[in-house]
């Protein structure tokens, strides 16, 4: 690696790409981020925003996703070549945030707004997306990348060679960078139906705007917050074997529903949580450790299904818990847990009923850079809520036992959880052991 070059070079500023640069610039590493076009696309398209994707827009700080996007407002269907209304219902299910789940209304939010919002985030970095630049080709070895570049200016274009020692092809499903690498595309083009989607005025009778109108069918394809959770992920090593089976899980399932709008014309398939996104997990990922899950030959990954609150395994999200109250560092406040996944660390929490047992797994961490690891005991509401030095990052009192609840953990068991920075658990080990046997798996030196 030659660290006279350009350490990140991304390409495209689709959400994929605006999150890949943000996530890297949280955790130090400097990116150079270019985009083709000249101006900021205006159209419509990932616009619904799922529950998983607002958890992850908080692990990255990046609260006005969710604060300005809107519920998704009713939908009115129409019978086929018809002004008749077919049915009127909710796009989605509706549900109350809970401790355990508190981005749970899905969101509306425009994605020239969405944009602009992560664009704002990168220059807090003094990082500034370069327009009209296109990636035209590039060449890879062990040790490099070679990218040429294509500026425009005026009527003239600048060509540029770069090298850089990573670059992220975020350029879309159509781009260059698949295309060179010859990678193949999951999924299918069907020309049985079109999508009409837009910014629309209507002004014609019979058309009501205060609700959402779909005619002829319905394209929406939901890869981009998958993508999300991985680019996310980049602390940890991820690969193909991993993001494969997620991918086919949901495209299998948005197909199915895709296919039953097309033949009934109702979108009643979209009434189902499994959209949210929440049940996805990663249980069959080589480096979760799990020592309390038993095994069971040849069952189904299943890796997109709809989130078992009854069940929690390593590979799958960790859980919000609110009103815990901070006992150390010497504060008496309220803290909820999500406030503590960041994209730039990973978390651990010890859960115990004594803070001796805690000590050893403490023990066991010591020898990591504080900077991209942190932990917090958390100690059953039976604790007095008294102030204590620990070795930890915080200690916590659980006063209301949400989050002994959510973790599925009783009262006088000491259990250990691993929380990567994007929120998914990583590992579930009794002790120090079990902490150090995780961590040989994820990093090289210890
Ligand atoms: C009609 C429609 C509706 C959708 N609705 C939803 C929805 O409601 N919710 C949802 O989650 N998803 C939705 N999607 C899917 C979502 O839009 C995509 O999954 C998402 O945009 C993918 O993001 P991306 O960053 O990978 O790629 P893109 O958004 O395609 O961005 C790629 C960027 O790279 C740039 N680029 C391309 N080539 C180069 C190059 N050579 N050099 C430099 N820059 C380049 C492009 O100009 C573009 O800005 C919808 C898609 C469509 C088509």
């Amino acid at each position: 690696m030659n660290c006279n070059h350009l350490p990140v070079l991304v390409v495209g500023t689709g959400p994929v790409g605006l999150v890949a640069a943000l996530t890297l610039l949280q955790n130090g590493i400097s990116v150079r981020i270019i985009e083709k076009n000249l101006n900021i696309h205006i159209g419509q398209r990932a616009s619904g925003i799922q529950p998983r994707t607002l958890e992850l827009y908080n692990f990255l700080d990046v609260p006005e996703v969710n604060n300005l996007g809107t519920p998704f407002p009713l939908v009115r269907s129409y019978k086929r070549e018809t002004m008749e209304p077919l049915e009127l219902q909710r796009m989605l299910p509706f549900t109350e945030p809970t401790p355990a789940i508190p981005f749970f209304v899905p969101k509306l939010l425009g994605q020239d707004l969405h944009k602009m919002i992560l664009r704002r985030h990168l220059e807090k970095y003094s990082c500034f997306v370069e327009t009209g630049t296109e990636l035209r080709s590039f060449e890879q070895s062990d040790k490099e990348v070679t990218a040429v570049l294509a500026k425009k200016q005026g009527e003239d274009e600048i060509l540029e060679t770069l090298t850089t020692n990573w670059m992220i092809g975020a350029d879309g499903a159509k781009g260059v960078v698949r295309k060179h690498l010859g990678l193949t595309f999951q999924g299918e083009t069907r020309d049985d139906f079109c999508f009409i989607t837009g910014d629309i005025r209507l002004i014609c009778a019979g058309l009501d705007r205060m609700f959402l109108s779909i005619g002829n069918g319905l394209g929406v394809s939901m890869t981009g917050p998958s993508h999300y959770v991985q680019l996310t992920r980049l602390a940890k090593m991820a690969d193909s074997s991993e993001r494969l089976p997620v991918i086919s899980d949901m495209l299998e399932v948005t197909t199915s529903i895709l296919n039953t709008a097309v033949t009934t014309g109702s979108i009643g398939g979209w009434n189902n949580r499994i959209l949210f996104m929440l049940g996805i997990h990663y249980r069959f990922s080589d480096i979760v450790l799990d020592e309390f899950a038993s095994p069971v030959e040849g069952k189904p990954i299943d890796a997109y299904r709809v989130l078992d609150e009854t069940y929690l395994e390593a590979g799958g999200r960790a859980p919000d818990a609110p009103k815990l109250i901070h006992v150390y560092p010497g504060k008496s406040d309220v803290m909820i847990l999500f406030t503590l996944y960041r994209s730039w660390c990973h978390t651990v929490l010890v859960f115990t009923p004594s803070p001796a047992d805690a000590t050893p797994i403490l023990a066991a961490l010591e020898w990591c850079d504080k900077s991209i690891m942190q932990s917090a005991v958390i100690l059953p509401s039976s604790t007095p809520a008294t102030p204590f030095a620990s070795a930890a990052n915080f200690v916590l009192v659980d006063q209301e036992g949400h989050a002994y609840s959510a973790y599925l953990v009783e009262a006088s068991q000491t259990k250990v959880f691993v929380v990567w920075p994007d929120g998914v658990i990583g590992a579930i080990v009794r002790d120090a052991e079990g902490v150090r046997k995780y961590f040989s798996r994820i990093f090289r030196e210890m």
